[in-house]
């Protein structure tokens, strides 16, 4: 679809929300679809495990997030393939986590997008355009569940996911994963499937793009699985990676750091909860990184988290290493 026949149909839909006045989001075309002109050839985000999946046809739509210089070329790079691609109707200052590898759960600052101001955006891009303008509107309106359902997610974690949404913002900066695992409690979570490993996107390894509901949803791990056959064909060291890295422990600090450990052993033995691991294979984000290297391999559960080198953490020591049952 082209950006004159989107721009003709989308005004209906632009509303009030996301603290926009009506009148205020602007509809040219520049605005919706980036300011690149020209074909693509190649784009950072082509390499990542979700591009990928909406490529294979595994997954219904891509949404990612970057500086406008970065989705106006994803937008192109998505259309030179035959998608169509729709930039945020907002523009925002993404609050990134040093203590999470840089990544982004949340945003500040949502303000009406304006073409060439360089700003941040988010960006969708699928193979149907109608699936493209109403994943659009549900950014404008604020439908989260709704949006999560058109991009592929389990209804189940797409629900879970704006029920969670105030206490993730509260608690834990965005981080929906921190605020399910609350409802566990602190300390040791587990054993469930490497497929429900949301952790480890971090340290940049994934395989599904949710917050999963509970960490053994069964709809995520059908998702995670379909997902790892769709990626085994045309990319086959990705798989080995996500199985290695993905079925591992992780240790998880409520406030700062996540780490995980590949390879590693929990045992649970007469109350007592202990991780023995490789420090030489551990991977760790900020302030876990040196309280790990300190910890001589060796992680013990406590009430309130774990202790690791000598310093404690709120937070979990969560197994991933379940064998998968169904
Ligand atoms: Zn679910």
């Amino acid at each position: 679809m082209s950006p004159v026949e989107i721009v003709r149909v989308l005004p209906g839909f632009a509303g009030n929300v996301c603290g926009l006045r009506r009148g205020e989001v602007q509809l040219d075309s520049a605005t919706l679809c980036g300011t690149y002109r020209g074909q693509v050839a190649s784009h950072p985000a082509a390499r990542r495990v979700e591009a990928m999946l909406v490529m294979a046809r595994a997954k219904p739509m891509l949404l990612d997030h970057g500086p406008e210089e970065y989705v106006s070329a994803l937008a192109a790079w998505a259309q030179a393939r035959g998608m169509t691609a729709l930039l945020s109707p907002y523009e925002f200052t993404p609050v990134r986590e040093e203590a999470r590898g840089g990544y982004s759960n949340s945003m500040e600052g949502i303000r009406p997008a304006r073409a060439g101001s360089g700003a941040w955006r988010s960006v969708l891009a699928a193979l149907e355009p109608g699936r493209v303008m109403l994943g659009w509107c549900c950014l404008l309106r604020g439908w989260d569940g709704r949006l999560g359902v058109l991009l592929g997610y389990p209804e189940c974690c797409a629900a879970a996911y704006p029920a969670r949404w105030e206490r993730a913002k509260r608690e834990s900066r965005g981080d929906v994963a921190a605020a399910m695992l609350s409802e566990w409690g602190l300390g040791y979570a587990g054993p469930f499937g490497w497929e429900a490993n949301v952790f480890a996107r971090y340290l940049g390894f994934e395989l599904i793009q949710h917050f999963p509901c509970r960490p053994d949803c069964d709809a995520t791990l059908r998702l995670a699985r379909r997902n790892l056959a769709a990626l085994r064909a045309f990319a086959p060291e990705i798989v080995e990676q996500a199985v290695r890295v993905l079925g591992a422990p992780v240790a998880f600090a409520r406030n700062g750091g996540v780490a995980v450990f590949p390879g590693g052993l929990v045992m649970v033995e007469g109350g007592e909860c202990v991780l023995t691991f490789d420090p030489r294979a551990a991977l760790a984000t900020g302030p876990l990184r040196p309280a790990v290297e300190k910890a001589e391999g060796r992680i013990e559960v406590t009430q309130s988290g774990f202790e690791a080198g000598g310093t404690e953490f709120d937070g979990w020591l969560i197994d991933f290493q379940k064998e998968a049952e169904r």
